[in-house]
């Protein structure tokens, strides 16, 4: 029987970089993995695809819209929807194979099959070929992530009735597509088949798009999403969704009790992710969850059975691959001694529409809720010289900063470049700087991040300098 330091259930940005940093301290290391390539949600069928069809279909958009603005002038331009799908297939392939590539490089010995825990040091591993091979472990960690959750009584056919998992690998741009949520899944796969041409209806519960982030971002990213012609109806529940011939019928009621029925192609149901813990004999274990199926663990990522500790989706906060891949880090590193932390309050969140929406740190509402006085400066990328260069004139820039101490306490931002120009800001608040260090700091002209300096100058001292 193999026996191994640690063993790792779930080859996602969790699982994999998990395993990585526990081989490089020089633990005899394994990764279970029940599909047959590694890479998880992240990889196969979130992070990565997403964002392959999000900037093919921006390619498409920017063609059809602005060439001709730059003078670019072009005859018979079309779209070969197979080739797209087909290069964001070829994207996903490559990413995959390269994890197979560092598990050899780190000597992580990787199991395909289904991991079920059998006691608290053996797992049993179930090939897709039938075949059942036992292994022994020391440590365990628990990193097998999420699944789409859906609404009660909604059955997602995954033919007309979808998940993001479906919609990343449709056979048509469908002509109508109703989206049901506004949160981030919802809003990138609504602009990526907005630009290939369909006609887009968003239906978000509450009263404004993408709740966790600040609600200037979510106001902003509203109107820029509806003038690129996405429709949206905020505060309406879906009352039900069904199949009629060949359309996708969806019953909706506004908060003051007006029913509105649409129809479409397709509907994504994008409500949210729920934890994947089926198969994994937890309850053999006695490893406790919480009310939502979440695996409970303490400050240490550990489970209620010592030395099985889980990690990313599975016990729930905010659901980010650099989320998953920072709590794997600190608990294989901990357990060498190191004394490393994670400051939730810093895991950058990014949404990748055009423009794209970045935040760190509390919200305006947040500080509301806490009491902290605070103060704001708000900076807007149309005065950036390097905004009209591009024509990406949309978006802004909005600082919080502590109202006594000038310390930054979030950053939020929409316009083009956003998600990694937050970059910026989760520096400078794991440093605890204040706006003013931000003003003090050169920022290259011409480029977007000017707005942050702007912002910081309008939070701290009212006196930015080009608007
Ligand atoms: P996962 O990535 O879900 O991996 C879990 C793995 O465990 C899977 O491979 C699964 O097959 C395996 N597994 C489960 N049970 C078993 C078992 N019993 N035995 C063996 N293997 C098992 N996050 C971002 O940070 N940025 C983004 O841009 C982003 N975009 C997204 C877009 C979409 C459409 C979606 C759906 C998600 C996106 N996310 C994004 C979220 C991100 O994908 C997840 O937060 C992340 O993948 C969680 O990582 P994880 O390691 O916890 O789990």
């Amino acid at each position: 029987m193999n026996a191994y330091d640690i063993a790792i259930i779930g080859s996602g940005p969790g699982g994999y970089v998990t395993a990585i940093r526990a081989a490089q301290l020089g633990f005899k290391t394994t990764l279970i993995e029940k599909y047959p390539t590694l890479g998880g949600t992240c990889l196969n069928v979130g992070c990565i695809p997403s964002k392959a069809l999000l900037d093919s279909s921006e390619h498409y958009h920017q063609a059809q819209k602005n060439f001709s603005i730059h003078g670019i002038l072009y005859k018979d331009l079309s779209l070969d929807f197979k080739q797209l799908i087909a290069r964001k297939d070829q994207v996903v392939k490559q990413t995959c194979d390269g994890m197979k590539y560092l598990m050899d490089k780190n000597k992580i010995n990787v199991h395909y099959g289904w991991g079920t825990f059998k006691d608290k040091n053996h797992i049993s591993i179930y090939g897709r070929d039938k075949s059942v091979e036992e292994i022994e472990f020391r440590y365990a960690i628990i990193a097998t992530g999420s699944k789409p959750s859906s609404l009660p009584g909604l059955d997602i056919d995954k033919k007309r009735i979808i998940s993001s998992t479906e919609a990343l690998a449709l056979a048509e741009v469908p002509k109508r597509l109703i989206v049901i949520g506004g949160g981030v899944i919802g809003l990138e796969i609504s602009s990526v088949y907005n630009r290939l041409g369909s006609e887009v209806v968003v239906v978000e519960f509450m009263n404004r798009l993408i709740p966790i982030m600040d609600h200037t971002l979510s106001k902003e990213s509203q109107k820029i999403l509806k003038k690129s012609g996405i429709q949206f109806h905020l505060s309406t529940r879906v009352t039900g969704v069904k199949m009629q011939d060949a359309e996708v019928i969806v019953k909706t009621e506004t908060q003051e009790g007006k029913n509105i029925q649409l129809t479409g192609d397709y509907c994504l149901v994008a409500v949210g992710r729920k934890p994947f813990t089926e198969g994994l004999g937890l309850e053999k274990l006695g490893i406790e969850k919480d009310a939502k199926g979440f695996v409970l663990v303490n400050a240490n990522m550990q489970t209620s059975v010592e030395n099985v500790y889980a990690i990313g989706d599975v016990i729930g906060g905010i659901m980010l691959a650099h989320k998953a891949e920072e709590e794997g880090l600190c608990v294989v590193e901990r357990l060498v001694g190191q004394k490393p932390h994670i400051d939730y309050n810093l895991i950058p969140s990014v949404v990748y529409t055009w423009p794209e929406v970045a935040g760190v740190g509390k919200t305006e509402t947040q500080l509301q809720e806490k009491c902290i006085s605070y103060k704001t400066g708000q900076f807007p990328m149309r005065a950036l010289g390097r905004a009209r260069a591009s024509g990406d004139m949309d978006g802004l820039v909005k600082i919080l900063a502590d109202e006594k101490t000038d310390e930054i306490l979030g950053v939020h931002m929409i316009g083009a470049r956003a998600a990694d120009m937050i970059m910026e800001a989760v520096t400078v608040m794991e440093f605890r700087a204040s706006a003013e260090d931000i003003t003090r700091i050169s920022h290259p002209h011409p480029t977007f991040s000017e707005a942050i300096r702007e912002a910081a100058l309008s939070a701290t001292s009212n006196r930015p300098l080009h608007i």
